[in-house]
């Protein structure tokens, strides 16, 4: 890195020691080179000049043309204030001052015509301009106007002392005029530069602070991004290549017993296309002699389970243990009882091995998972503690990735000498391009089709008013052998407050549908998990024809007979959650109805998530929807990964920059693996500086 981008804060001119405390605490910029990544935020345009007519309570920032027609001095015990009146031939606007005033008055005439800059803001009624920037308007000016001027962010600490927008741009002015070509070497190989026709980054960092227009604006900021995504994917890519090198993986050569037999003699059903084509891709995956790390990205209810089911199959023939790890008890459960059900009269023996099950059973299943006599151990996170152990295991399931943290992924990763195959599996669909920056290293398979015969889920909005109808309408399809699910908000932070709403709501519910003729089950978080059990069988046996519960039933849990999703304070959850939790109905032949209930008052954003579940059932399209509400730091599974804090690139409106930064880098990798060639040393170079990663090996 060049010595001028290293150089302490504080030794820019116009910095100093204490500033440059403030700028490190408060911007957390160090360095000059810091300060160069310190990008504005946004830009105002200074060569438009606009009326004061046009001033609106939406107006940013605006410039103004006019002359002050008179100036008045108010003293309010030590504060002096200095007001001016302004005005273009539209009309007037109050301008301010609360310091410099003397300077002020000595510097600008009345009847003079100026130039005025600032942020307007409503007081009494009127539009008035605080401590704007007022210069007197001349020719020069009108010809080169100011163009486009950037705004930096700050903190309100900063702001007071003299580092805000302006006083920043005072110092990024300081520094750009000193920056040369050689301190912001050009690193990415030509034959890219030229295929994107990208600006230099010297061109780029100097336009990204003090645009000369828009059009080279727009350049700097393409430049800019492509660099900050084409990075990020030669990490991600690297990191996958240097574990295809370092880890072989198993051979399953042969399917032709336990996985041929259940394929065509026990399957109730014919797979999907997408099924089929995605067990093609784990089959090829699992004959290269690579390790499979895969990501299965599937809609909730378009058949995954089946898949990762094939897929252990697979390890069985060829002589290895599978094990499938669940991120709740239920779900474990399920699993447990729906494989142990498809698999009946064949011979693999299946075992669940959760939190709750203790002592005797727990020692008889360790021993016989580390003596390889259980096929297929089916559990929640119980599975990763170290007195688990496999005598040999070749395939790893993970049901509902994004609960695990990467670390609880990574255990199970180490519980081979030779590392198994694994198989991610998630029902949250993750957009494409959040898909490629935090499973980067993951090959990704898409099951993009539901089973046949599925209607489509019905979902509506109703008020609480309205609940009696919504009462009706149970009944009828209680009558019609139907059962319903009623789902309540519950989060940590006001736990006792949801937990009554959920108790007022059970025995709102037990009076309106009495027994014996309705019989409701209720589930949540508090429940000793053996209740909870209990309570879950009931509903999938069909005892009961209502399941009170919390989101604890959120993933996974399977019922096909229930057709009706209702969803109280539905305002509170978020789209991915009312997805997952739609997602329980429309899983048998009926027709399923999902209804969010929600309060006569709702934010815009409640609104907007209502509406746009109740126009689609496309998990991935709710996916991007969600990223375009929340952005991606609030999506499941991104804050452990740190990849999404970009400086300047978005993973929405940017989808293009990064297809094309990630065909580049995989381009790239293909052609020079470990980045030997000439033309690309700098790249290599500058990789090992910046990234302080080791998977570019040591720096030279
Ligand atoms: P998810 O992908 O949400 O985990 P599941 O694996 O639980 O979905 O499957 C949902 C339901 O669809 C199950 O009852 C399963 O037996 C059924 N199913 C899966 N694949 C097919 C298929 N190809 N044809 C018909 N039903 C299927
Ligand atoms: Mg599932």
């Amino acid at each position: 890195m060049s010595t001028l981008l290293q150089s302490p804060i504080e030794y820019l001119k116009g910095v100093g020691p204490p500033k440059g405390e403030l700028m490190r605490k408060e911007l957390q910029v160090h360095t000059f080179g810091e300060l160069l990544h310190y990008y504005p935020f946004r830009y105002v345009d200074r060569s438009i000049i606009h009326k004061i007519k046009e001033l609106n309570p939406l107006t940013q920032y605006i410039q103004l043309k006019g002359k002050i027609t008179g100036f008045r001095q108010l003293s309010m015990g030590k504060q002096k204030r200095l007001l001016a009146t302004f005005k273009d031939d539209t009309g007037t606007v109050e301008l301010i001052w609360f310091q410099s005033v003397d300077f002020i008055l000595k510097t600008i005439q009345p009847n003079v015509e100026l130039l005025v800059f600032g942020k307007p803001t409503i007081f009494n009624g009127e539009f008035n301009i605080a401590h704007p920037e007022v210069e007197i308007f001349t020719d020069e000016l009108k010809v080169s106007g100011k163009g486009l001027q950037p705004v930096y962010s700050s903190s309100e600490k900063a702001k007071k002392k003299y580092l805000d927008s302006k006083g920043i741009v005072r110092l990024t002015h300081v520094l750009v005029a000193q920056l040369k070509e050689k301190d912001v070497p050009e690193f990415l190989p030509k034959a890219i530069v030229q295929q994107y026709r990208l600006c230099s980054r010297f061109e780029a960092m100097v336009q990204i602070h003090f645009p000369k227009s828009e059009a080279l604006l727009h350049e700097a900021q393409r430049r800019l991004k492509f660099e900050e995504l084409f990075l990020i994917q030669l990490q991600v890519l690297k990191v996958k290549s240097n574990r295809n090198e370092i880890s072989k993986g198993f051979i399953f050569e042969k399917i032709d017993n336990l996985f041929d037999h259940f394929y065509h003699k026990q399957l109730k059903f014919e797979l999907t296309g997408a099924q089929k084509r995605v067990l093609k891709e784990i089959r090829r995956d699992t004959l290269t002699g690579k390790q499979m790390n895969r990501l299965l990205q599937g809609d909730v209810g378009s058949g995954k389970t089946v898949v990762a089911l094939l897929s252990m199959l697979m390890a069985i023939d060829n002589g290895f243990q599978a094990c499938l790890m669940a991120p709740t008890e239920i779900l474990a459960n399920q699993h447990y009882e729906s494989i142990t059900e498809a698999l009946r009269g064949m011979n693999v023996e299946v075992a669940l091995l959760t939190g709750s099950i203790k002592g005797k059973a727990r020692k008889f299943i360790l021993e016989n998972s580390a003596e390889g006599k259980i096929h297929i151990l089916i559990g929640t996170h119980a599975l990763i503690e170290d007195s688990v152990v496999f005598k040999n295991i070749g395939m790893v399931v993970i049901d509902e990735q994004h609960r695990f943290g990467v670390a609880q992924r990574a255990a199970l990763w180490t519980k081979n000498e030779k590392p198994p195959h694994i198989l991610v599996m998630t029902a949250t669909p993750i957009p494409r391009t959040l898909a490629m920056t935090i499973y980067g290293d993951l090959d990704v398979s898409v099951i993009d089709e539901l089973p046949p015969g599925r209607k489509p889920i019905r979902t509506v909005h109703r008020s609480d008013a309205e609940r009696l109808r919504v009462f009706g309408f149970m009944q009828e399809e209680i009558n019609k052998g139907r059962q319903i699910y009623i789902v309540y908000p519950l989060i940590e932070e006001s736990e006792a407050m949801d937990l009554k709403h959920l108790m007022d709501g059970y025995e709102s519910i037990s009076r309106a549908f009495p027994k014996p003729k309705f019989q409701i089950s209720i589930v949540h978080g508090r429940m000793r998990s053996a209740d909870k059990d209990y309570e879950m069988q009931r509903f999938v046996k069909g005892e009961t024809q209502i399941m009170v519960a919390t989101t604890v039933i959120e993933v996974g849990v399977n019922v096909p007979n229930a057709s009706v999703m209702i969803i109280e304070n539905a305002e509170r959850f978020g789209l991915s959650q009312l997805h997952q939790l739609r997602g329980r109905v429309g899983r048998g032949a009926e027709q399923s109805f999902c209804i969010l209930m929600t309060g006569a008052k709702l934010s815009h954003d409640s609104k907007q998530r209502i509406s746009i579940m109740c126009k689609t059932n496309d998990g991935f399209l709710i996916a991007e929807e969600d990223l375009k509400l929340r952005g991606p730091g609030d999506i499941q599974g991104t804050q452990q990964s740190g990849v999404v804090n970009l400086r300047l690139a978005d993973l929405v409106h940017d989808a293009n920059v990064l297809e094309a930064a990630r065909t580049t880098a995989q381009n790239l990798l293909e052609n020079d693996p470990s980045l030997s060639k000439p033309e690309h040393q700098q790249l290599l170079q500058f990789l090992k500086e910046e990234t302080k990663e080791k998977i570019w090996g040591k720096i030279s």
